[in-house]
């Protein structure tokens, strides 16, 4: 166990960018797990303000930030990071990343997590090759195997030279390791809670009870009211 002033020097930081269209249990116990597995200090949440690989969200970044916020309240290592609202333009994590970079410091270990899902379309985000310069990457198995698309040749390639097994290399240094880690399954999606919600069905033990108060009482998603 390194001591006090090793861990100051190098805080190990989880970071989950999403659209959180809306912030579900699956978002949620994935931080929980792999900040258990990777003895994290802390779990970022960063609701992206014009994610560039999605339609724009029907429901406007504020509410989608409050629902985050109120998901992630109980936890005291999951704290909220509002960066990608403060900026205009598309949210590009590989900005997002240089100013978390700039504002924790180059010992910092930032571990950007991703589900399998989004990981297939890597090499199409805005400056990936730079990403792995500025975090390790942890990928973790979405339940969604019959939709995803094979790796390409560019990803696969890129996997190769950064892959580690060992989660302890993205512990003992400040980027550049991939690793996957197996979470517990949970087939929610934010597609699919619309869904639900649009056809006047319930949202219950999909996501956390307070985010579908707040769902119902400003009437999001065409659900029913409280
Ligand atoms: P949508 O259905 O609108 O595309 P989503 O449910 O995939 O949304 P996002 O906010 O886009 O949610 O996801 C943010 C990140 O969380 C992505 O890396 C995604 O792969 C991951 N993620 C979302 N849901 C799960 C889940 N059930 N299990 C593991 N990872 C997940």
């Amino acid at each position: 166990m390194p001591n006090v002033m090793e861990r100051i020097a190098r805080p190990i930081v989880g970071l989950l960018g999403g659209t959180f269209n809306p912030m579900h249990f699956g978002h949620l116990r994935m931080a929980q797990e792999l900040a258990e597995s990777l003895q994290l200090d802390e779990v970022r949440f960063i609701p992206s303000a014009n994610p560039p690989h999605k339609t724009a969200p029907t429901v406007s970044a504020l509410h989608r930030a409050e629902m985050v916020k109120l998901g992630i309240a109980s936890n005291p290592i999951f704290k909220f990071d509002d960066r990608e609202l403060r900026r205009t333009g598309p949210s590009y994590m590989v900005d997002t990343l240089q100013s978390l970079r700039d504002e924790l410091g180059a010992q910092a270990s930032l571990i950007l997590f991703m589900g399998s899902d989004a990981f297939t379309e890597f090499n199409t985000w805005h400056r990936w090759e730079e990403i792995i310069g500025l975090c390790h990457i942890v990928l973790a198995q979405r339940p969604l195997a019959a939709k995803i698309e094979p790796l390409s040749r560019t990803l696969d390639t890129f996997l190769h030279n950064h892959y580690t097994e060992n989660a302890e290399d993205l512990r003992e240094s400040s980027a550049g390791y991939v690793t996957m880690q197996a979470i517990t399954p949970l087939d929610i999606s934010s597609t699919a809670i619309r869904q639900h919600l649009q056809s006047k069905k319930s949202a219950r033990y999909l996501m956390p009870d307070d985010v579908i108060g707040y769902i119902q009482s400003h009437h999001l998603y065409g659900a029913k009211g409280a």
